[in-house]
């Protein structure tokens, strides 16, 4: 079938809204801007609180219907927009490389995940499983329906805002739910206003997807305490999602958390390991998206024999990699996403040096673009180790050997994703088993999502799994009801 090319994405001051494309009426405007050039790309009148009310009355009332719908209708939907995501396939990957600062290549792997989850959802809604359970009851029936939890909250964050919103909300809405978005304020576009043309475009109907665009710190909590939400799918750091946790189960109306939250990745190298493949590795696995990554390397720990060779050979080929403009597809390393972020990163390496790490690789910033920083020497202890970096630094640690190995990729109060390099697999299996953490990758980097495959962490990197059958679980819920075919005789 032929499809006409597609009019670009417009009017992206506008949000869908209860059904409606139009301007927030909250009186405050958010200025996006472009992280490396610094160009103001859109500016959109934020939402009031009236618009939240509203996005969630017209989800709750378009739910039903939807949810009505046959498997096949809503199966048809997505696909349509995984159609839609390839045609409109490099509009999309222009999006993120100016409001994320993702450099092409990234914003290729990113516009690959979003598109594999979507067509995964497709898939769901005739995966759907209700269960008939034998009674202790005589005479009676009893099933167990499985069914859409109503409306789903999703709280994206801007690292990866395309896939992040459409791991939550493709899932979501093809197992029968409605959505309400709140995207990060340095992506409003990517992370919602773009997902929700594609769905407009591929016949979802109106009111069963708004986007409400605001700064967290201020409808965030009227967000996560409205009383029609009974899901909210939060991804971010582990600050906000404790809090969110906090609101969604201790306020006047308890609702299901899913939190997708920080991580500290170990890249663990044992003494028999191939050393130019984990060194190859380890540099994609750090600083891809400059390790704005929450599975993104964080750790370095090498075995003792390995330790010299593996700091020498990274840190040469750390120093070759193309940094600057993210629009050139030979760059690796581009601009971090705001002046924020990148004072805090300057914070950090002040903070590795006085600690008493050894830089080995660095150099100045310019404008927000922060060239690889390696150290050396590093303790567990040392802030560069202990805590999440997100950014495009990262500490060497030393391991007497594999036990230590072992305690030192354990330290950290972060369990989401991991990695372990040696010349046996099954070596490999039984160490990445001790591991507490949601993901381990033997012989490749922390940074794994596929469609079908549990994705989320342990510890406080959060509470839940997306994917495959994970995301049924997650977005559906159960409803047991029985059927009394027989008189029953009661007690009294
Ligand atoms: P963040 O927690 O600052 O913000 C995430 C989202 O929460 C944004 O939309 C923000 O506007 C919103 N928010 C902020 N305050 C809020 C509040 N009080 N109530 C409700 N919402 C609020 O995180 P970030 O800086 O956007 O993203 C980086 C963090 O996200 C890192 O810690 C990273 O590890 C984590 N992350 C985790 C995953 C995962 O799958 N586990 C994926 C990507 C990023």
């Amino acid at each position: 079938m032929m499809h006409e090319t597609p009019k670009p994405f417009d009017d992206l001051a506008l949000q869908p809204l209860a059904g409606e494309w139009r301007k927030g009426s909250g009186g405050q405007v958010l200025t996006v801007t472009n992280p490396y050039s610094n160009e103001t790309l859109v500016e959109i009148p934020q939402a009031s609180r009236a618009d939240l009310d509203a996005a969630f009355a017209a989800a709750q009332q378009a739910q039903q219907a939807w949810a009505a719908q046959t498997p096949t209708v809503r199966a048809q939907v997505l696909l349509s927009a995984v159609r839609i995501f390839d045609q409109r396939r490099d509009e999309i990957i222009d999006w993120l490389i100016r409001e994320s600062g993702s450099t092409r290549l990234k914003a290729t792997i990113e516009w690959g995940a979003a598109r594999a989850i979507t067509l995964e959802a497709a898939s769901m809604p005739s995966r759907v499983h209700g269960r008939i359970l034998e009674s202790g009851v005589a005479g009676k029936e009893s099933r167990v329906y499985r069914k859409p939890l109503g409306v789903v909250g999703v709280i994206s964050p801007w690292n990866f805002p395309l896939h992040l919103t459409q791991r939550s909300i493709a899932p979501a809405l093809a197992l029968g739910n409605a959505v309400v978005v709140k995207p990060a304020s340095d992506t409003p576009v990517t992370g919602g206003l773009l997902l929700a043309r594609i769905f407009e475009e591929a016949g979802l109907p109106a009111g069963l997807f708004s986007v409400v665009v605001g700064p967290g710190s201020e409808i965030g909590d009227a967000f996560v305490a409205h009383p029609v939400p009974a899901l909210v799918s939060f991804t971010g750091s582990t600050e906000v999602g404790r809090n969110i946790g906090r609101i969604a189960s201790g306020g006047r109306h308890l609702k299901h958390v899913a939190l997708e939250l920080g991580g500290n990745s170990p890249f663990v190298v044992l003494a028999d390991a191939d050393l130019e493949q984990a060194v190859n590795a380890a540099v994609f696995g750090k600083f891809l998206h400059n390790g704005q990554i929450c599975m993104a390397i964080n750790r370095i720990i090498v075995e003792k024999p390995l330790y010299g060779a593996f700091c020498e050979r990274f840190a040469a080929r750390v120093r070759e990699l193309n940094v600057g403009d993210p629009n050139l597809i030979e760059t690796a390393v581009g601009p971090v996403i705001n002046a924020r972020q990148l004072q805090g990163l300057k914070a950090k390496i002040e903070t590795a040096q006085s600690e008493g790490a050894r830089l080995l690789v660095g150099g100045e910033a310019q404008g927000n673009v922060l060239p690889p920083h390696v150290f050396v020497d590093v303790k567990p202890e040392m802030d560069i180790a202990f805590n999440e970096i997100f950014g495009p630094l990262v500490g060497i640690q030393c391991a007497e050997d594999e036990a230590h190995a072992l305690t030192l990729a354990n330290r950290s109060d972060y369990g989401l994703s991991s990695a372990v390099f040696t010349a046996s697999p099954e070596r490999g299996a039984r160490f990445a088993q001790r591991i507490r953490a949601g993901m381990t990758h033997i012989n490749d980097i922390p940074v794994n999502d596929d469609a079908n495959a549990p994705f989320g962490g342990e510890k406080n990197s959060g509470i839940g799994r997306f994917n495959g059958d994970w995301a049924i679980d997650e977005f559906t819920t159960d409803h047991w009801i029985t059927l009394q075919h027989e008189p029953r005789h009661y007690p009294f």
